[in-house]
């Protein structure tokens, strides 16, 4: 069966982590919004209604708090927050029972997996998604760590552009040397371990 965030709200007794992963181009943000998706339909049939944030990474400096994430034609309003502290203050300030975060590896990683922790401690699901590698094959820091200690791991896997298979590495077509790059399908494509290989 397909791993879906309503189903684990019925499998759980309390809070658990369901972490979306893989590299770039593989589905990760479509997941999430179904899946938040389902949660507003089951909503409408259920007395226990789950009150949801969804947060996005502030990746400029330009000053905005909200953002529509759309997926075909659904969309969500999405906080836009600079930090894991604010995350955690508006948490404390407007108690949602579901926390969804986009893009997780723009956070300090290993500082957000503490207030996820201690939210799910508290019977809060969290959802969100992050890239597991840098361009250069390495673990984001703080993601093993995350993976470790997420009840649900699921991990997508786009198409290879070199080779039609399944890819798993996100490989950066543009020679910055910064570590996070605000990019889009320009600046990566999606290899698989052969293919990266290959260019290396
Ligand atoms: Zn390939």
């Amino acid at each position: 069966m397909q791993i879906s965030l309503d189903g684990a709200i019925e499998m759980y007794r309390g809070g658990f982590i369901y972490v979306i992963t893989g590299s770039m181009f593989a589905g990760k943000t479509g997941k999430l919004i179904r899946n938040l998706r389902r949660i507003e339909i089951r909503n409408e049939f259920s007395e226990d209604k789950k009150k949801i944030v969804l947060f996005k990474p502030q990746k400029d400096d330009r000053h905005k708090t909200s953002e529509v994430i759309s997926h075909n034609d659904y969309k969500f309003e999405a906080e836009v927050v600079p930090d894991v502290e604010t995350i955690a203050a508006w948490v404390s300030k407007n108690k949602p029972d579901i926390v969804a975060i986009d893009e997780a590896q723009f956070f300090k990683v290993p500082k957000l997996l503490t207030l996820l922790i201690e939210l799910a401690n508290q019977g809060k699901v969290i959802i969100l998604t992050v890239l597991d590698q840098d361009f250069a094959c390495r673990p984001f820091e703080g993601v093993p760590e995350l993976l470790a200690e997420a009840e649900i791991v699921e991990k997508l896997h786009p198409i290879c552009v070199g080779c039609g298979k399944r890819a798993s590495r996100t490989f950066r077509l543009s020679d910055s040397k910064e570590l996070i790059q605000v990019g889009g399908k320009e600046d990566y494509t999606a290899l698989c371990r052969a293919c990266r290989n290959d260019r290396s």
